[in-house]
């Protein structure tokens, strides 16, 4: 059994995509083809935003609206701690300081009242000075955007949804990618909406934004591509990715629906076991991982290593609280601060979750964690 079974989607859309590769490699417009245009057009209409700027990876996605801001060092910007590592490291990269935070027990994505702690400190310290947010959809649920984006609107900060993981979530009957001032996805091959190498995109209604968000894309272009008038990347899509995408567009809705049956039949059977994930009333996952929590008693690593032994592969996405990453020692953080998202770490694991998996794969996952656990 595979963790995440690209092969078994390609069987069902290998015509499509080789089709619309063909017609990349026939028309040899291998940079901003026509192909990206009519994808960020479609990624526009699905998350319901007016802007789209596709661009070379969910990392770029981050970085570039974060260089449209103009942070300094000074400029605190608020990120949970429970995150890929890129939700961070972009602020940095950036120029700017990222400021951890904690997580929710429950849904694990950012903390509303961690958040408001976090700010009041740096406040009263007066030593950073607070510019903006980044929430991150974790494992593919939204988070509390109705909480957050209004600590965001009190205090005056930007707002940014890292939607890696989440593209294709509802929050309240909206689309994923669609909150805050500005959002990035990620088309990283096993993200729920992936491309054949690295892509992203960002999402904004914000057409000053959207503009410097292309001017950044480009080498920071002005009128004209030779003319530069500030400091950018090379952070274009490539044309055969989003010729790729186009294929897969077309049969994501269908596995996103796909994706939430097959968490419900993990649920069914294992919530006498272990924690299962917990969606909010008002929330669709596009469960980019399905991660389950032991409790006291159990032992991780033994669970993991049965089950690599029995041929299930087991994932523990994030081991690491990101304030606690080597990178990070200088910034003063340790374990005990940020105690939710610790524990977390230490107990969380994911299981095989794709679209293509059948009822009797779930069974026969459950039936072998459910031996390993005794
Ligand atoms: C994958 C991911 C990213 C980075 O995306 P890349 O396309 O790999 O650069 C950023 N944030 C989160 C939460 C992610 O999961």
């Amino acid at each position: 059994m595979q963790f995440i079974d690209l092969g078994a989607q390609y069987k069902r859309i290998e015509e499509d995509v080789r089709r619309r590769m063909d017609a990349v490699l026939a028309g040899q417009r291998f940079i901003m083809g026509a192909e990206v245009r009519e994808l960020e057009e479609k990624l526009a209409a699905f998350a319901g935003v007016k802007h789209v700027v596709s661009c070379a990876s969910g990392t770029d996605a981050l970085v570039i609206p974060l260089m449209a801001y103009e942070l300094t060092r000074e400029d605190a910007v608020f990120v949970p701690s429970f995150t890929y590592f890129a939700s961070a490291e972009a602020i940095t990269l950036a120029g700017g300081t990222p400021v951890f935070v904690d997580s929710d027990p429950a849904t694990f994505n950012i903390s509303a009242e961690s958040l408001e702690t976090a700010i009041s400190q740096v406040l009263d310290e007066g030593v950073l000075k607070p510019r903006g947010i980044i929430a991150v959809d974790l494992f593919g649920q939204p988070a509390d955007y109705g909480a957050i984006a209004d600590i965001a609107v009190r205090y005056g900060l930007f707002l940014l949804e890292d939607g890696a993981q989440g593209f294709g979530g509802i929050l309240d009957g909206k689309r994923a990618c669609s909150f805050g001032n500005v959002a990035a996805t990620s088309f990283f091959p096993a993200k729920p909406l992936g491309c054949y190498g690295d892509g992203g995109a960002i999402f904004t209604d914000d057409s000053g934004l959207a503009a410097l968000c292309e001017s950044i894309r480009m080498h920071g272009k002005g009128t004209d591509k030779y003319d530069n008038v500030r400091i950018g990347l090379n952070g274009r899509l490539d044309t055969l990715q989003a010729a790729v995408l186009l294929a897969k567009i077309e049969v994501f809705e269908g596995e996103l629906v796909a994706r939430n049956r097959i968490a419900g039949w993990y649920t069914e059977r294992l919530q006498d076991l272990f924690v299962t994930p917990t969606v909010i009333a008002e929330a669709t996952s596009a469960w980019a991982q399905y991660t389950l929590q032991t409790v006291d008693g159990q032992d991780r690593n033994a669970i993991i290593g049965e089950m690599k032994k029995r041929g299930i592969p087991v994932m523990v996405y994030y081991r690491t609280p990101v304030h606690l990453a080597t990178a990070y020692d200088d910034f003063g953080y340790c374990t005990g601060m940020l105690p939710v998202c610790e524990d977390q770490a230490r107990r969380v694991f994911s299981l095989p979750m794709h679209p293509y998996l059948e009822e009797s794969d779930v069974d026969a996952v459950c039936k072998v964690l459910r031996e390993v656990v005794g």
